[in-house]
Formats: structure tokens, sequence, C-alpha cells
């Protein structure tokens, strides 16, 4: 299985982070941001034998030598080497801002960087158009803006469906700890709450039928109460492994 990060993947999130910015960053101030949003695990991790530095360092340095973004025209070099910074061009704009949903959903949610690798891959790589699923949108009820419509709705349509999938006998409860909204707060205001967590992106293609999505997405899909949600997101340097939670529940929980 391939592991290591490739420099077509680095693009949008390189330019996600110049663009946070104000347009431009040095190379050293890059390499500490894109670890942090990347959380590069495996043989990215290695050091290399000659230098006190890693793989994945390594990497971001050859962007510059190897033209990664001047032959895209996406971004600019200057300054010397040791101290250069990469400055955003428009179409590199232009380029984020066609991905910019897609990276926020990849690069906000804590998903192991194999799979954010293999997204990062196929958005540079496909024409076919991803639209994502938003976790987050849904909960957050009044969040109905114009532009987000669309986006809302089909993240409300595959939230309805995953509570209906994982509603038995009436009740839907945590994953993790076993929360039964309705049976703490009564029918009447807990009676089919809970959230929906996604463990590995979940995408529409713009070709593909909803339906054939929904049931698609459904392995990728957790439903959890609020308080386990906000544990397994807590840390974005230190995301925890579900397994953790639960053991650590197991050990430490008490209603
Ligand atoms: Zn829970
Ligand atoms: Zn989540």
């Amino acid at each position: 299985m391939k592991n290591r990060i490739t420099e077509s993947e680095l693009v949008l999130p390189s330019l996600y982070l110049m663009n946070m910015n104000n347009g431009s960053i040095t190379t050293s101030e890059l390499i500490e941001k894109l670890r942090l949003i990347m959380k590069p695990s495996g043989e990215d991790l290695e050091m290399l034998s000659s230098r006190n530095d890693d793989k994945f360092s390594q990497k971001v340095r050859n962007l510059r030598a190897h033209d990664a973004f001047e032959r895209t025209g996406y971004a600019k070099y200057s300054g010397a080497l040791r101290n250069s910074a990469v400055t955003i061009s428009p179409a590199g704009k232009k380029h984020l801002e066609d991905n910019h949903e897609i990276l926020t959903y990849l690069l906000t949610n804590d998903f192991e960087y194999a799979d954010v690798q293999k997204n990062l891959r196929e958005i540079e790589s496909s024409e076919r158009k991803k639209l994502i699923f938003d976790e987050n949108i849904v909960i957050q009820e009044g969040v109905k803006k114009v532009s987000q419509v669309k986006k809302y709705e089909r993240s409300a349509k595959l939230r309805d469906y995953a509570i209906s999938y994982f509603t038995k006998c009436g009740h839907i409860s945590c994953d993790c700890c076993s929360f039964d909204f309705e049976n703490f707060y009564g029918k009447d205001l807990g009676k089919g709450f809970i959230e929906i967590h996604h463990k590995k992106p979940v995408f529409k293609y713009e070709d593909i039928d909803i339906q054939q999505t929904l049931k698609d997405a459904i392995e990728n899909l957790m439903p959890v109460c609020s308080n386990c949600h906000r544990m397994i997101h807590r840390n974005r340097q230190n995301p925890i492994e579900i397994s953790y939670l639960t053991n650590q529940i197991e050990l430490h929980g008490a209603f």
C-alpha cells in the first residue's frame, strides 16, 4: 500500500495555507502548518539519515526544486533557498476556490492521513465532480445560508437516511457509549436526536444517483451522542481512535 505523500497531493493544502496566510508563506512555516493539517504518519515520518529532518519535510522542500507550483502556475517562489517564500497566484486562487469546500471538509474532520491523501490525489487527477456531505452543517440547524442550501439538502438527506438505518426497535443510540437521547430526555424532546460522525470522507459524485450514494455511504457513518462526538474531534493534533474512546468509556464512564 502506498502511503508516502506526493508533491501533487501537497499542492492544494499548500494553496489553502498560503491563502490563509495573506497569500504568501515561508517554506519553514509551510512545513510546520502542513504537518498540523495533514497529520503525516508512516514512512513520511522517517528521519533522513544525513539530516535532522524527516521525509515529509523533504517532500515539502522539494516543491521548490521540482517546480511543483510553477508548472501549474498556481504559485511562485521568491527569496533565497534557505529563506524562501511562496505566493499564491490568481490561477492558484481559482483552483483553491473550485475545491475549497471539499478541501475544508477533508482537512477539518480528523480523517486519516491515507484517506486525505487518496482524495487529494483524486481531486488533482479526475474530472469527475465530487460533492460533499458536511457532517457539521446539519448539526447547526441555523446554518441554511443561501449558498449552502444545496449542500444542506444533500447532507440532511444523508442524515435522515442514516438515522432511519441505525434506528433499531424505534430507538437510536450512541455507538460509543450507548447514550439514548429519548430515554434520557423523554420522547417529546429526545426522540430521533443523534449526531452522525463520518469515519471516512463521504462524497457524492455528480453523475451517480443519490439513493445509491446513500447506501454506499452508510458504512462510513456512525451514530454518536454529542459528548462522544466532541471527544472524537477534540484534539486535531492528536486525533483519537474510536477504539481508544470506547476503551476510556469502559474504564471511566459512569452514568
Ligand atoms: Zn456517546
Ligand atoms: Zn465527526
